[in-house]
């Protein structure tokens, strides 16, 4: 294909050419010391956009193995926990808990709506023998495109020991995140949303308190063993052999992030989400997550009554080569999401919504065309100069 594919899925992202480029430097032995080098040098970074002083380590997965691995190093089978789920994302931490034979008390939230502070509050401070032993909780809801209060939730635990395990794989880089002052326990992201790079490494940040757990976690584990990972990392290596070029690839998209700052990456994620909702809201279609609580990283649009969501995206990738993501579980066909996290930019947005347009003016549904297009420029002309 030489055709320019404009892919705004909430993962796998586009990747900048620069990172694309350090890929493809030769391999190295990664029990050597340019691996050393670099494995420090990326752990620092990722700290970084972590705002963390916890150890953070590098798993060779998805997002996922690294969610595999908040629950199988920190909890017990027989261990209860409280899983706080708003989509998708929610009921697959939940499953991998109950998987390893947690007890899993699960809130499930409307679909669209965020999960609520109190519930965490309530249920905890009635626990006065400290039954709970951890809250899972998604950061960034990529199935319906909405964020939890991360922070709220942190404090509503009060000063109940449960642990904080967060599914941050579409939050961190993306949205803020203050691992260490929002007291965050274990925080797991994935390479190929907010970093920029193409799939193939979890990060998993491990606080103290979660170091304590792991000392009597009885859970079965062994490749994804972080009490391993963390002997190896001191010693500048990864337990098993690591994909080498995401290691190269994420040195250089780290960089990104510092030269830019993590201000300028979250003030710049809330223009594109406010561009892209602006857009779609004028075309007359209807979001599923409110403006308050909405994503930085993704807009889920429900399909408009008669039209199946999937012909939208077939139509779209067909016709212009826009690649957004369906809808997902109960949403399958019902909804499209459009991500825009990462290597985006604001005139990719008018793209979008540009070839939506025209998508469900061919669909039957009776849009004016550039009607949705303008609202979003409008937002680009009013908001010039902030980045
Ligand atoms: C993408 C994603 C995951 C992990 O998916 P993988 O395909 O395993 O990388 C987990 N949670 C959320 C919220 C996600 O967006």
């Amino acid at each position: 294909m030489y055709e320019k594919e404009y892919l705004m899925l909430p993962g796998p992202t586009p990747v900048p050419p620069r990172v694309l480029r350090a890929m493809s430097e030769p391999l190295v032995n990664h029990r050597g010391p340019s691996f050393k080098k670099l494995i420090e040098e990326v752990t620092e970074g990722i700290q970084y956009v972590y705002q963390t002083k916890n150890d953070v380590l590098t798993l060779p997965s998805s997002g996922t193995g690294g969610l595999e691995a908040a629950i199988v190093n920190f909890l017990s089978p027989g261990d209860k926990v409280l899983a706080l789920s708003i989509g998708a994302f929610g009921e697959r931490f939940a499953t991998i808990a109950r998987n390893y034979g947690c007890i899993v008390e699960q809130i499930d939230y409307e679909w669209g709506t965020a999960a609520n502070p109190d519930d965490v509050r309530t249920r905890l401070s009635a626990d006065t023998k400290g039954e709970y032993k951890a809250v899972l909780v998604t950061h960034n809801e990529t199935s319906t495109g909405v964020a939890n209060d991360l922070k709220a939730i942190s404090e509503a635990r009060g000063n109940h020991p449960a642990l904080l395990l967060v599914d941050s794989v579409s939050g961190l880089g993306v949205m803020d995140a203050k691992t260490d002052d929002w007291q965050l326990d274990v925080v797991v992201t994935a390479a190929q949303k907010g970093f920029m790079i193409p799939p193939g490494v979890a990060f998993v940040s491990v606080s103290p308190r979660a170091w304590k757990a792991y000392e009597s976690s009885k859970a079965p584990k062994f490749y994804w063993d972080l009490g391993t990972a963390k002997k190896y990392l001191e010693k500048g290596q990864t337990s098993w052999t690591p994909p080498i070029p995401q290691y190269t690839a994420l040195k250089e998209a780290l960089k990104i992030f510092r030269d830019k700052g993590m201000d300028y990456i979250f003030t710049k994620q809330l223009y594109l989400r406010d561009i892209t909702r602006a857009g779609v809201k004028a075309m007359g279609l209807k979001l599923v997550a409110a403006d308050e609580v909405a994503s930085a990283a993704v807009t889920a649009v429900w399909a408009p009554e008669g039209i199946e969501g999937k012909l939208i995206n077939k139509k779209m990738r067909e016709e212009y080569n826009v690649v957004v993501a369906g809808g997902q579980k109960k949403m399958e066909n019902k909804a499209f999401r459009i991500g825009h996290l990462g290597y985006v930019q604001h005139v990719d947005m008018l793209v979008v919504i540009a070839a939506l347009e025209m998508c469900l003016l061919d669909l039957g549904y009776p849009v004016e065309l550039g009607k949705g297009v303008k609202a979003a420029q409008e937002v680009i002309m009013s908001r010039k100069g902030i980045l």
